[in-house]
């Protein structure tokens, strides 16, 4: 059966459906247990009690799909509102089966045959705002979508630098956008030696310039850049968000993959986002920000502390506690020269892009 003869939600309501494609995006779907795969479910129908009545999707192994099954293929919600309001409601559920940042380690990790693996730690950047290329899938942000809590998520404890030295990557290489003295880059980069081998850069072309002269032969290296952050919380003109992704993508991650190619090394470029940006008043976004006033808030889309706030989702995340609010909802309008934020829950905040760059 093709997908489209039914749609979806009527396909689920029958028979169980085997899923191509980023398992996040069955977040819009109510009522779905995920199974991982086909044997699985075998095993289930096999053994003798009674079947439940939520719907089945099947996501991964997909070489043993049963020819019995519908097979569908999951992709980008075009109701990006409703998409926001089913991640909120259903956030734990959908944190457990979909790729989230804090995978990203052993993704990382379980592909180490190479010369070079680079990291490139991107400060704001939508998945929403990405070109849709073979390269890019989404990943869920885990939590609060702010700068401290992300970064963390990705780099993981032991961080990543350490784990892929015992992996043969005895050489560490890192740039940094930010004051090397602030204690998240100090976390970030934990493991480099902050004089030899972290340097604060201002433009990526310093990047290339000095890697250019050095070994990157086992080497891995780390980069933390500029992404949407800045501009869309200060910036005197509406950010030209076309065009910095384009820079980010085309000018970095293309300069990256020739200088491998021109050092004649194997290796893999990554690229990720600490969070998304939620924009105000976007053209084609549906609906804009709504207030909800509070002035004990701390931000925006979440406040930090133990105290309850209606509408919120907890989450408890690197020593901290906070209540975190779902898409459209505010606790202060945005200032003039303020674009966007970020902290709460939504396709734009919470889904960001996951690069993976072969270069052979
Ligand atoms: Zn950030």
């Amino acid at each position: 059966m093709k997908q489209g003869e039914l749609g979806v939600h009527k396909l689920l309501d029958r028979i169980p459906v085997v899923c191509n494609g980023p398992p996040l995006w069955l977040a819009e779907y109510s009522n779905v247990r995920i199974v991982s795969g086909m044997s699985t479910l075998a095993r289930e129908m096999d053994t003798p009690k009674p079947m439940d009545l939520t719907r089945i999707a099947v996501v991964e192994d997909s070489q043993q799909q049963f020819h019995r099954f519908p097979v569908i293929s999951l992709v980008s919600p075009e109701d990006k509102e409703a998409f926001s309001i089913a991640l909120f409601e259903r956030y734990e559920q959908v944190e457990s089966y979909a790729f989230s940042q804090v995978r990203i380690a052993e993704e990382i990790l379980s592909d180490t045959v190479i010369d070079t693996i680079i990291l490139m730690l991107v400060d704001g950047l939508s998945y929403d705002d990405c070109p849709k290329n073979p390269f890019i899938q989404p990943c869920l942000v885990n939590g609060p979508t702010i700068t401290r809590v992300g970064f963390r998520n990705i780099v993981g404890r032991p961080p990543l630098a350490v784990r892929l030295y015992r992996a043969g990557f005895k050489r560490r290489r890192g740039f940094s956008y930010w004051d090397r003295k602030n204690e998240l880059t100090n976390e970030l980069f934990a493991g480099f030696d902050p004089a030899s081998q972290v340097t604060r850069v201002v433009e990526f072309d310093q990047i290339y310039r000095e890697l250019a002269d050095e070994t990157l032969h086992k080497t891995f290296v780390q980069i933390v850049t500029a992404g949407l952050d800045t501009v869309a919380h200060i910036s005197r003109e509406r950010p030209l968000v076309g065009a910095l992704v384009r820079r980010i993508l085309e000018e970095y991650v293309g300069g990256l993959q020739e200088l491998l190619l021109e050092k004649g090394l194997s290796g893999i470029i990554y690229m990720v986002s600490d969070h998304g940006i939620l924009w105000k008043d976007w053209p084609g976004q549906p609906c804009s920000l709504r207030l909800i006033p509070d002035a004990k808030a701390t931000s925006h889309r979440y406040s930090v502390g133990t105290r309850i706030v209606p509408h919120t989702r907890r989450f408890t995340a690197y020593g901290q506690e906070f209540a975190v609010l779902p898409y459209p909802l505010v606790f202060r309008g945005l200032r003039r020269n303020e674009w966007g934020t970020h902290g709460g829950i939504s396709y734009y905040e919470s889904v960001v892009p996951f690069l993976k760059m072969e270069v052979l």
